[in-house]
């Protein structure tokens, strides 16, 4: 069994999200966007937040990989591009979390390629002190500290991603 401390329950992590979704739609008012849900650490809040999203959509999806263990090797593997095209459409980009920055940096030239007419970025977690390339991020759930964090998504060696609370590796 893996030990957690509790960071974030589900009422909490839910509560955050609603007010996520409403920033989001009052921000794409109007709008016809593709959210790009990144596999496989953001589908639990790629799937509650849109639910929360009143914003018209098309849901596609990118599988990336870039950790081995613990521990962030800045090697990018993306095994899963999207299906749409995205020229000239606004995209959203829903990812579990930015730590060092590498995974979105690399994903965010990707999809620019792709020219998109606007492309902005959702995370639910933020580790801001482990950054190391800049990546300007527009929505943050939570900003949290430099602790391995597991479940709701997030995976401990590829378990517990279906805890419905965020808990921090003790
Ligand atoms: P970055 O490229 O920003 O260093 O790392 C982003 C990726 O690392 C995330 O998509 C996520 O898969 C993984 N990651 C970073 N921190 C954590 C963490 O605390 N817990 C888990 N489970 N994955 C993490």
């Amino acid at each position: 069994m893996v030990n957690l401390d509790i960071m974030y329950n589900e009422n909490e992590i839910q509560k955050r999200l609603t007010e996520m979704a409403n920033e989001i739609d009052r921000d794409y008012e109007g709008r016809n966007i593709v959210v790009i849900c990144v596999l496989r650490g953001a589908i639990y809040f790629t799937v509650d937040l849109t639910k929360k999203m009143k914003t018209h959509m098309e849901l596609d999806f990118v599988r990336i990989s870039s950790y081995e263990g613990t521990e962030s090797t800045g090697k990018i593997n993306l095994s899963l591009d999207v299906s749409e095209n995205l020229e000239d459409r606004d995209v959203l980009i829903i990812e579990d979390i930015i730590d060092t920055g590498y995974t979105l940096k690399f994903l965010k030239e990707h999809i620019l390629a792709k020219k998109p007419k606007s492309l902005k970025i959702a995370v639910l977690a933020d580790k801001e002190e482990r950054r190391k390339v800049e990546v300007d991020v527009d929505y943050i759930g939570f900003k949290i500290p430099n602790n391995y964090v597991v479940g709701y998504g997030f995976d401990y060696n590829n378990t517990c991603r279906n805890l419905p609370y965020i808990g921090a590796l003790k």
